[in-house]
């Protein structure tokens, strides 16, 4: 198998994918596969209640608040979350990236938005400081990215709103380090690039703040219907809740959260480090705001990228080319990508900074 380097779908571990192939045709002696089974039938009933158990365990989700396995992706939610939570106030919005100005202007369709930051003076190479945030008081909540994929830059530290509501996309980095979830009155990712296959959307709500929806929210964007329903309203991704599951047992293997974030530092430093201390290759992100999941980085031409990318695709590195937005190359390296996958791309591109 390659070292894949996608931003999602991405990297699965590979002990989680086996264990998938071993019940592939028959889960647990039932006769099925996890594909074929009812969603309403107790084989499912349990992989859904494990995979949940699971979930709220690791990021210690408080009895505050309830976890949804969905479908629409998280672009869904840039719509869900204005619908359900606006209740006739405007929002505020930080733009950080591709994704926040998508979820700014879709919320603009239900509501008001403020902007509260707007990173494309600085082509988002930049995180905002709390003193450069304007949060208006009184708003319905505030939205940030934490990790902005295409960029490669995050968040250091948790924005304070002055009782604004705080909503967060994690998608690019749910998972890899703990979270007070007390502080959020909603957390949404797409799972595709850090703890399952495409195709699921986990939404963590402060269920005091579900059953405000605009009367022409769809059901299936209900928070409130999906909590009284269990995530069950209609048919979940099944597959990728039990592939959740399953990423989640391995991730406990790893140290829980706490392990993993020891681990993604880690791989992120050693690639960084690798970088700077090139001739050819420069971080696309300000160093404050580098991101440890998604790490951005070019050569002064865009034909010697080009070279990288091609060479170090024959050598087994995959996916490393650069999001069209910001060019060169673009490592993900969530938690499924191993050590060894990150020391060898490292080797790599010591030998192409010698060579060329
Ligand atoms: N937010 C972030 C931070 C993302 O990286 C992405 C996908 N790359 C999205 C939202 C959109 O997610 P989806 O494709 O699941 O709708």
């Amino acid at each position: 198998r390659a070292y894949n380097f996608a931003a999602g779908p991405a990297c699965m571990p590979e002990p989680v994918l086996k264990k998938a192939q071993s019940e592939m045709l028959n889960w647990h002696g039932c006769g099925m596969s996890v594909m074929e089974m009812s969603h309403r039938g107790s084989q499912f009933a349990e992989i859904h209640a494990e995979a949940k158990e699971r979930f709220k365990r690791l990021l210690n989700v408080p009895y505050t608040h309830e976890v949804l396995f969905l479908q629409g992706g998280a672009t869904s939610q840039f719509a869900a979350i204005p619908l359900n939570l606006m209740d006739g106030k405007p929002a505020s919005y930080a733009v950080t990236g591709n994704f926040s100005g998508i979820a700014a202007r879709e919320a603009g369709k239900y509501g008001d938005v403020h902007v509260a930051y707007e990173g494309k003076g600085n082509n988002y190479s930049h995180i905002p400081e709390q003193g450069e945030l304007s949060i208006a008081q009184g708003d319905a909540y505030f939205h940030y990215c934490a990790n902005n994929t295409i960029f490669g830059t995050a968040w250091g530290y948790v924005p304070e709103t002055g009782g604004v509501p705080l909503v967060c996309d994690m998608s690019s980095e749910i998972m890899s380090h703990p979270v007070d979830v007390s502080r959020y009155a909603l957390i949404y990712a797409g799972a595709q690039k850090n703890i399952a296959p495409a195709g699921l959307t986990v939404v963590v709500i402060d269920k005091s703040f579900a059953g405000r929806e605009a009367a022409v929210t769809p059901q299936v964007m209900s928070y409130q219907k999906m909590i009284d329903k269990d995530s069950m309203l209609n048919t979940p991704p099944c597959w990728c809740i039990y592939m959740l599951g399953l990423t989640l047992d391995w991730l406990d293997e790893q140290g829980g959260i706490e392990g993993m974030e020891q681990i993604k530092h880690g791989k992120a430093q050693m690639l960084y480090d690798c970088i700077d201390s090139s001739k050819l290759f420069t971080c696309a992100a300000e160093k404050p705001f580098r991101s440890d999941m998604n790490v951005t980085f070019r050569s002064a031409s865009e034909e010697l990228d080009a070279k990288f990318v091609k060479e170090a695709a024959e050598a087994g590195f995959v996916n490393l080319k650069g999001h069209r937005k910001v060019g060169g190359m673009r490592a993900s390296i969530y938690n499924a990508v191993p050590v060894e996958g990150v020391e060898k791309l490292c080797d790599f591109i010591r030998a192409f900074d010698k060579a060329n």
